[in-house]
């Protein structure tokens, strides 16, 4: 099957404004120190441009307001939103904002959709998805959290960490076992809890590589959550019980491109950070550009956010044409391509800088910094590259002599070419 990657020119209008707004408006406000209330006040007419373009929430189908663009499209405007931190927030893409808006789109009922998601795609919500355990991450078969029916509530009681954004969100979704006689896979359910539920109890925001002291003063840190008979009424069940996992991967399938295109964007910013150094920099008798070793970052860099950039639209195309589902190999693929891709280009952007690279005078180190969690959110790296391999695999049967053995095969060439040789041995 050909495949096409190529967009209509009034998209790539759009695309061109972007670039221009994301460089000119948004990026200069990573050099401010802002409180939350500054922030919002600066990019609330930011946001109404955005909307003006038709640009906002685009991650959604157009009658729940997005632009219905398909995963090609956001796959490329992520591209440019994921150069700057601040940038998915001004396009109502805000992880985990979108990411729940998607799943609440997917799985959620009339009633949460308009009293949680509507919100939510307006920016007047924030939100956060509490999976992960202490003693339940990469296995989510090993999840403890429960959550027991009785009468028209549900009670939760478990202990979650790195749920992203709890400390600042309004409501959580909580994944939670509900039928723990079957497999987790068929006996999770998924919960929205408002944070002011009695029981939840936002411990503390870890301190992480990210932001090692501090939590950011805009987003919410990475929180440790304490459930401890958290009630919730039985509507607040997202889907049917035992539909969590299933809802799961559907809102991670998209957000995993979105996120490698993200990634691409950073990738571009290091790179071109690296080329400019490479053009500047003169010492031992020459700019960088003319030692071999800093040619190889260039041209290795390069090859790599090529390969990463094709691998992403490939995904996103196979999504488009066959959904999700049937997309996962190529999804998983561009997790730990991508991750890599962009944790070793800002690495040799760092080094080609020496110790300005090292240093708060320019975003790399911040950039390297948030670009080592890429290998574990979403999955480790080494999970999708053992699932990848599992589904390749799968292709392939046992044989007792290689399959290309070169003496068996010649054998068999003999037998087949059999009255061909003939001839030509009675011709002699
Ligand atoms: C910045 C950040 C944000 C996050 N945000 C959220 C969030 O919002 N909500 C949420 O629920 N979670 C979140 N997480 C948690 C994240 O999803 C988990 O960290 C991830 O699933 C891995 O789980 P774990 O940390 O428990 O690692 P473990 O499960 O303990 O795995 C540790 C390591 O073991 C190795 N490993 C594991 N399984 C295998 C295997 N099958 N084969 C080979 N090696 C393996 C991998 O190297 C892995 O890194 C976040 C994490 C980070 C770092």
């Amino acid at each position: 099957m050909a495949w096409d990657f190529s967009t209509e020119p009034e998209f790539e209008a759009q695309l061109e404004w972007m670039r221009g707004f994301v460089r000119d408006e948004i990026m200069p406000l990573e050099t401010l120190d802002l409180d939350r209330d500054t922030f919002g006040r600066i990019t609330a007419p930011l946001k109404e441009q955005v909307k003006e373009r038709g640009l906002w929430a685009a991650h959604l189908p157009p009658e729940l307001g997005g632009g219905g663009f398909g995963q090609v499209r956001l796959g490329l405007m992520h591209e440019i939103l994921g150069q700057c931190r601040f940038a998915p927030g001004v396009f109502g893409n805000q992880a985990p904002d979108s990411g729940n808006a998607e799943l609440l789109a997917i799985g959620g009922s009339p009633e949460q959709k308009e009293r949680w998601m509507h919100p939510l795609l307006r920016g007047e919500l924030r939100s956060c998805f509490s999976m992960t355990e202490p003693g339940a991450g990469a296995d989510p078969t090993l999840l403890s959290t429960r959550a027991v029916r009785d009468g028209d509530d549900y009670v939760i009681n478990g202990h979650k960490w790195f749920s992203s954004n709890a400390s600042n969100a309004d409501f959580l979704i909580v994944m939670a076992v509900t039928d723990p006689d079957v497999s987790a896979y068929q006996g999770s359910s998924m919960f929205i809890v408002p944070v002011e539920t009695p029981g939840v109890q936002i411990v503390r925001d870890i301190p992480v590589m990210d932001h090692p002291t501090v939590t950011g003063k805009l987003y919410g840190g990475h929180a440790e959550v304490l459930y401890t008979d958290v009630r919730v009424p039985v509507e607040n069940l997202v889907g049917n019980p035992g539909d969590g996992f299933r809802l799961a991967q559907q809102r991670l399938g998209p957000g995993r491109i979105h996120h490698a295109m993200r990634w691409l964007g950073q990738s571009k910013r290091a790179f071109d950070m690296l080329c400019e150094r490479a053009v500047s920099r003169y010492t031992h008798g020459s700019v960088l550009a003319d030692k071999q070793m800093v040619q190889d970052w260039v041209a290795s860099s390069a090859a790599e956010m090529q390969a990463a950039r094709l691998l992403t639209l490939h995904a996103a195309w196979t999504m488009d044409q066959v959904g999700a589902s049937n997309a996962r190999v190529e999804i998983a693929m561009i997790k730990y391509w991508g991750a890599r891709v962009l944790h070793d280009v800002i690495d040799r952007a760092v080094q080609v800088h020496g110790s300005l690279g090292f240093s708060g005078d320019l975003p790399l180190e911040e950039m390297y910094r948030a670009a080592r969690a890429a290998r574990i959110y979403d999955g480790p790296d080494e999970v999708h590259k053992a699932s990848v391999a599992r589904r390749i695999l799968r292709g392939y049967q046992p044989v007792d002599t290689p399959t290309e053995h070169v003496p068996t095969r010649a054998e068999a060439a003999r037998r087949k070419f059999a009255d061909y040789l003939e001839a030509a041995t009675a011709d002699l």
